[in-house]
């Protein structure tokens, strides 16, 4: 019974909680983009950051065959040593090889706590992340932190073909499981969104163009990271699912097979999610590799 207590009390927390975010007053958020998912979100000395991914190696993702499900998965430290600094929360969206594999180090070299889902950190501890730091989420959580909030929820991975189907799917509950070797080990596991409150500004992060619409019905967010992709009208969906937002950041657009030091490359589903968001009445906003914006 004092769990039920508990839970309630919670909820009057986030109430009150979300309310104080809203109306504080604004102060600048800074979004850098390391590329695919990986975004540093900064307010003053607080730092978030999504699916942090900066090594990179060659899997041919984007080519006509897809990717070589044999692609040995490698973390260079002295890559992500040149982008990371510090980090307060890391928010695992999914389990895929252009998601997880630098966490482990990240997490490590930062401290942050690690959000994720049973799958999601049973593969962490298996690429031997530091286990104390990590926290188990699956959506409906209000997560308050120093300086933000995070909010958990259900979310889906993007599909597409005539099958409707995605790379790797699967999960990896119960024991941890052996040390992934290859981009094949590293399934989806399930997928989160979550938002972000931080400087008084609400952040829906979405790491692929799919999205729970009973998850997200009417959810009011000042921006939405996007991702291009997934079935036709996807994006269109979201956004008449959520409040009207004022503004897209694209998340995701670059073909990783090509240099995080070097212009991004977009994989081909750019135009289209910046139409869905035009017509939305949204702005939109894309930002370089290594390139930030000041909200
Ligand atoms: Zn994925």
């Amino acid at each position: 019974m004092a769990g039920a207590v508990g839970v309630a009390g919670l909820r009057n927390a986030a109430a009150a909680d979300n309310q104080q975010a809203v109306e504080s007053p604004r102060e600048p958020v800074k979004f850098t983009w390391w590329g695919n998912h990986s975004w540093e979100i900064r307010c003053g000395k607080y730092v978030v950051l999504t699916d942090p991914w900066l090594t990179r190696f060659k899997t041919g993702t984007y080519e006509p065959e897809g990717a070589d499900p044999t692609t040995r998965l490698v973390s260079k430290p002295e890559v992500i040593d040149r982008y990371v600094s510090t980090a307060d929360a890391i928010l695992v969206h999914h389990g895929h090889y252009d998601h997880l594999p630098d966490v482990p180090y990240v997490a490590r070299k930062t401290k942050a706590t690690v959000l994720g889902n049973e799958t999601h950190l049973n593969l962490l501890r298996a690429l031997r992340a530091p286990a104390d730091q990590l926290s188990q989420v699956t959506g409906g959580e209000y997560l308050p932190f120093k300086g933000f909030t995070v909010e958990v929820f259900r979310s889906l991975h993007s599909c597409g073909g005539e099958r409707h189907q995605f790379a790797f799917p699967g999960t990896r509950p119960g024991a941890v499981p052996q040390r992934p070797r290859t981009i094949a080990d590293l399934v989806e596991g399930g997928t989160l969104a979550y938002v972000i409150t931080i400087g008084g500004l609400r952040i829906l992060s979405l790491s692929t163009a799919g999205f729970d619409p009973h998850a997200l019905r009417d959810l009011q967010v000042d921006v939405v990271l996007a991702a291009p992709g997934g079935e036709p009208g996807v994006t269109d969906r979201l956004l008449q699912t959520i409040k009207p937002v004022k503004t897209v950041i694209a998340t995701h657009w670059d073909n990783f097979d090509y240099p995080l030091d070097k212009p991004a490359v977009d994989w081909g589903g750019l135009d289209k999610l910046r139409a869905s968001v035009a017509a939305a009445g949204s702005s939109f906003v894309k930002v370089d590799h290594l390139e930030s914006i000041v909200l």
